[in-house]
């Protein structure tokens, strides 16, 4: 694990916090979730809900996570052989990939990706391959000539929406992705998480809904974004009896099984707070309009958003070419923190240009952000 350092994120919010700079970097919101939810979550530690959960996660949880994928993407799965709780995505991700990478088995990735798929593929001894994703008309997509697999290729890790260029995969992006799974027969593991922040009424579609993709896709989601709770880390991931075994083989060992009030406070959000989440997308929307609109004005150009809590800014426009460089002086230079998007690419050179900005912040830290960067132009 040599080549992975400490992450962008622990690098960014550490100089945030020795700044003062304010922290557009890595992506939480500022405003909490639900409050009926949070009190589900303290009523259960006060009743005693405070020993270990069966491995899979608790019932109540698991019974609503299946509830909510047929409500929201008419899929069905089993409540009790189809569902697995995890601590966050993150262990929903590395679990499947372990379960599912042999040593050199070959698992596509797009670029920029989550920096936590090259990890996870790396502690399974196996190799990425990156298709990358490119601006046009100023929305992050692939060329489907660059999807490509080996005799060794195994898995695809297919992020939608898309952290950190914000794109929202088209049905029909998807049923290349699809196409590509079924003729080469790989597995798609699906990072959904932030199924339920897409705007201007782009839909989110999930890959398992495709023909044929339902048995060969891991779906894996977490509460962290949809609910304002990313510190709860609750994750979950539903796929065939056959696959979520194998996973649940491996997070036995990682962690036994996930901290049961937070399960609680979930499945309760699950169930009654998809109004919540949906005022939630509504304000997320405008927040991305108006940093879309303080970072235009503040010099950068704004690639288009359609999820996620991200906007994609590129420098040239400021004479500047490397993000890395200007990440790391801008909380002295601007007081604000951002994410360099280059550090989640195999081919750090085609993203070097690139800056990520994170929106879900309260319209005043958004606009105090905003004057800093003009000020500073
Ligand atoms: N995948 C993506 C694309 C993410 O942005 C994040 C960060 N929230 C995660 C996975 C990890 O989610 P969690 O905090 O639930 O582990
Ligand atoms: N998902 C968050 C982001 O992209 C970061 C999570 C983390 O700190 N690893 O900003």
């Amino acid at each position: 694990m040599r080549e992975f350092g400490p992450t962008i994120f622990a690098e960014m919010t550490g100089l945030a916090v020795k700044t003062g700079a304010i922290n557009l970097g890595q992506g939480f919101p500022d405003e909490d979730g639900p409050a009926a939810m949070l009190n589900v979550a303290t009523e259960a530690i006060l009743s005693g809900r405070n020993q270990y959960a069966p491995g899979i996660g608790v019932p109540e949880l698991r019974q609503a996570i299946s509830e909510h994928a047929k409500e929201t993407q008419g899929l069905s799965y089993d409540p009790d052989t189809e569902v697995l709780v995890t601590v966050g995505a993150t262990e929903a991700i590395a679990a499947a990939v372990l379960a599912l990478v042999e040593p050199g088995d070959e698992v596509i990735v797009f670029e920029p990706y989550y920096d936590s798929y090259p990890a996870a593929i790396a502690l399974a001894g196996g190799t990425r391959r990156a298709v990358p994703l490119r601006p046009v008309d100023g929305r992050f997509t692939f060329d489907p000539a660059d999807l490509r697999a080996g005799p060794n290729t195994r898995a695809i890790i297919v992020n939608s929406p898309h952290n950190p260029t914000g794109t929202v995969f088209t049905p029909a992006e998807l049923e290349t992705i699809a196409a590509f799974c079924r003729d080469h027969d790989l597995i798609a593991i699906t990072d959904e998480v932030y199924e339920h922040l897409t705007f201007d009424g782009v839909p989110h579609v999930s890959l398992a809904t495709l023909p044929g993709m339902r048995e060969r896709t891991v779906r894996v989601s977490s509460a962290g974004k949809s609910f304002s709770v990313t510190g709860w880390k609750t994750g979950w991931i539903c796929s065939t009896p056959e696959l979520v075994t194998a996973v649940t083989a491996v997070k036995q060992f990682l962690t036994f099984t996930s901290a049961v009030p937070w399960q609680l406070g979930v499945a309760h959000a699950l169930r009654h707070e998809l109004g919540w989440v949906n005022d939630l997308r509504g304000s997320l929307e405008a927040k991305r309009d108006r940093l879309s609109a303080g970072l235009a004005e503040a010099g950068f150009e704004v690639l288009k958003t359609a999820g996620t809590y991200f906007v994609q800014t590129d420098i040239r426009p400021l004479g500047l070419t490397d993000g890395l460089d200007l990440a790391r002086r801008l909380p002295e230079l601007a007081g604000v923190v951002a994410i360099p998007t280059q550090v989640f690419y195999d081919h750090a050179e085609t993203g070097r240009h690139y800056v990520r900005f994170a929106f879900c912040k309260r319209d005043e830290v958004i606009d105090e952000a905003v004057g800093r960067l003009t000020s500073r132009r």
